[in-house]
């Protein structure tokens, strides 16, 4: 961003007096002096905007209640320190502020005779002059190029003399943390006893980094932010006074885009009226200067162009994210600044969501209340919690990328594909079969690392009847007791075929398998997705070694039989091994039966006198993990024991995290 009246205020400092600032202009805005106006004074040198309204009041001051108010309080009270340190953000009016304390010190009003006031007169010899930059008593000096203890000295000698035209010597040091620490210790001495004409007032943008010693010394006053509203009123008096006409939505924009900074707001003022002028826009008879034009400078994407590229991620459209992209691009845009905009957008979008009165609130564009709060009737508020964690991860990785546009990509790609991964709440509550009927569970592959979204892991049945449907990317990982758990993948790159993933280590070869659940989990580690559609689409019909006699779902993997013959004639050695397909019922599949056990163990869990009083304590809780540690991997008793003993002792851990609250589940970074 381009702020021309920082050059313009360094010039200030120690440099022939510029021209004259006019008179303030907030009080009497809207009605503009008319003789103050440049198209009256052609001749006159361009003033940036900042400085031609800079404020010479405290009334003026936009934004600073307090400080005014205590400032106030101290001269009608006859108390002003004698050293103040002023603290904000740059352009917030720190050295404007300092500079009308200057005047209110010496002031001596219209006649002559008048004492420190808060409102200085503004015409006396001294307001003229100080308000001129040439006073000789107030001297300007800005440490960020000063920072030596010579240059402090300097000050320090200087404080010895009375003051010449003046009823107090104003030393107003600006950025004073960049002063070195002997610059600090010498300019110590002087603040400890300071003589009685003299005043200091600092300015810094980082008050952390003024030493103790020197801040206890100091009243210190911290100048507020800007509200975006009164940065756009302001800039909307200002823009009257110019005859400059904006559209509401464009001063917005401005107001936004200045993050509370008067001055730098003003600066885009300035380039904005340069434009829109030179556009044939804002004149009086004109259109008035509007969004899009501002948009354009600022060198954010088009408004509309960035809820697009949210509902295409939120969507999981990467081509329509990736056009947009390009769009963007093509027209010089910077995508680290587009993702920012759509960070921006997910913050406020959440924000209306928090705080539904903000879709009535002036602060925002008229479109970000509009379509912002559709999106935010739509979108819930875990999903746009991890589309930000996402992009805020992204943004990071653009600006270290070698190339923008290529980590921009990456980035939306990522969102895109995880857009139709259900918020972690809604995960547990389709495990847990109360939303079976639902939309077919569809899990793509969560971007980046590997984290157990499921947080703590919640084992519950599959959705029965096959496998997850489109478990795409190997990103759920059956764990033991039949429960599934999303994770990343170290492939992240994997098409997004049907597979269900199963991380367990390769068995060594091993002898073979002497029942249907040996089998199933003999392809284990082998052939990962076959393993899967063993587990959840195919029914033993008989067990006969050599020969296998199994019925496979419909829509399961074709020529599972084959392939599950294959891998039991390599693994084992022995070519005799058979597997048929059969049209006959056969029994439940593996992940059926797990689920039966696991619906038994929930449904005791879930009497469980120490539950039931945590649920009454906890509302929002939901039974987590039930572990029995006496099944096997597939959520099923020891195949010894299995018929006469269904439901084995519960092993009960109340402790164990077994209670998930839905904002932990939430809160999981998948990024
Ligand atoms: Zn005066």
């Amino acid at each position: 961003m381009t702020v021309p009246s920082d050059q313009d205020r360094s010039e200030e400092a120690g440099l022939p007096a510029p021209p004259a600032d006019g008179p303030g202009l907030f009080g009497d805005a809207p009605q503009p002096p008319a003789p103050a106006m440049p198209d009256a004074a052609p001749a006159a040198p361009y003033r940036v905007l900042a400085r031609k309204y800079r404020p010479t009041t405290f009334d003026d001051l936009i934004g600073q209640e307090t400080t005014v108010r205590i400032l106030r309080n101290a001269f009608a009270l006859g108390r002003v320190a004698h050293a103040f340190m002023l603290t904000g953000v740059r352009g917030v009016g720190k050295t404007t502020t300092a500079r009308i304390i200057a005047r209110a010190l010496n002031c001596t009003g219209p006649d002559g005779t008048g004492g420190p006031t808060a409102d200085p007169c503004g015409v006396c010899p001294n307001c003229v002059a100080i308000l001129a930059d040439r006073h000789p008593d107030v001297l300007e000096m800005d440490a960020a190029s000063r920072t030596g203890v010579d240059d402090v000295r300097e000050i320090i000698e200087a404080t010895r003399f009375r003051p010449m035209q003046g009823r107090m010597k104003v030393f107003i040091i600006d950025e004073v943390h960049m002063l070195s620490r002997n610059a600090f210790n010498a300019l110590l001495k002087t603040l400890e006893e300071p003589p009685a004409q003299v005043t200091f007032i600092f300015a810094t943008t980082e008050l952390r980094k003024v030493p103790v010693t020197v801040l206890s010394r100091c009243q210190t006053f911290a100048l507020r932010r800007v509200p975006q509203v009164e940065l756009a009123a302001h800039f909307d008096r200002v823009a009257q006074a110019e005859h400059v006409r904006f559209s509401p939505d464009a001063l917005s924009l401005i107001a936004r885009a200045a993050d509370g900074s008067v001055r730098d707001g003003l600066s885009l003022l300035d380039q904005a009226i340069a434009q829109g002028t030179l556009d044939g826009e804002g004149g009086t008879d004109a259109a008035p200067i509007g969004m899009d034009l501002v948009a354009g400078m600022l060198g954010l994407a088009d408004r509309g162009l960035v809820f697009d590229l949210l509902d295409a991620v939120l969507e999981g459209r990467p081509d329509r994210a990736l056009a947009i992209t390009a769009d963007v691009y093509v027209r010089g845009g910077d995508l680290g600044v587009m993702l920012g905009d759509v960070l921006e957008l997910v913050h406020t979008v959440s924000r209306i969501k928090a705080i539904p009165a903000l879709r009535d609130n002036p602060e925002l564009p008229e479109a970000e209340r509009q379509r912002g709060a559709a999106l935010a009737e739509r979108v819930p508020v875990p999903v746009l919690g991890r589309t930000w964690q996402m992009l805020l991860k992204g943004l990071s990785e653009v600006e270290q990328a070698p190339d923008r546009r290529q980590a921009a990509e990456m980035v939306l790609i990522r969102l895109c594909y995880v857009a139709d991964l259900p918020p972690p709440g809604d995960l547990v509550r389709r495990m847990l079969g109360q939303d079976a009927a639902a939309a077919p569970l569809h899990v793509p592959e969560p971007a980046g690392g590997g984290n157990d979204v499921s947080g703590p892991a919640v084992s519950t049945p599959p959705v029965a009847g096959g496998p997850p449907a489109g478990g795409d990317g190997g990103a759920i990982r059956m764990v033991a007791n039949g429960g599934m758990r999303v994770e990343g993948t170290p492939r992240p790159a994997a098409p997004r075929t049907g597979r269900v993933e199963e991380t367990a280590p390769a068995p060594e070869p091993l002898a073979p398998p002497r029942t249907w659940r040996e089998t199933v989990a003999f392809v284990s580690g082998r052939d990962a997705m076959l393993h899967g559609h063993l587990r959840h689409a195919t029914h033993l019909v008989s067990f006969a070694p050599p020969l296998i006699e199994i019925r496979v779902e419909r829509n399961s993997l074709p020529g599972l039989a084959r392939r599950l013959e294959t891998i039991l004639r390599e693994g084992t050695g022995d070519p005799a091994w058979q597997v048929r397909q059969s049209d006959a019922e056969g029994e439940a599949t593996l992940a059926e039966q797990g689920a039966e056990i696991i619906q038994l163990h929930r449904a005791a869990a879930q009497a469980h006198p120490l539950v039931q009083a945590a649920m009454q304590v906890f509302p929002t809780a939901r039974l987590g993990e039930v572990t029995d540690h006496a099944l096997d991997d597939y959520g099923l008793p020891p195949e010894e024991m299995a018929v006469q003993n269904l439901a084995p002792d519960l092993e009960f851990a109340p402790l164990d995290a077994d209670l998930v609250e839905e904002d932990d589940l939430d809160a999981d970074d998948f990024a």
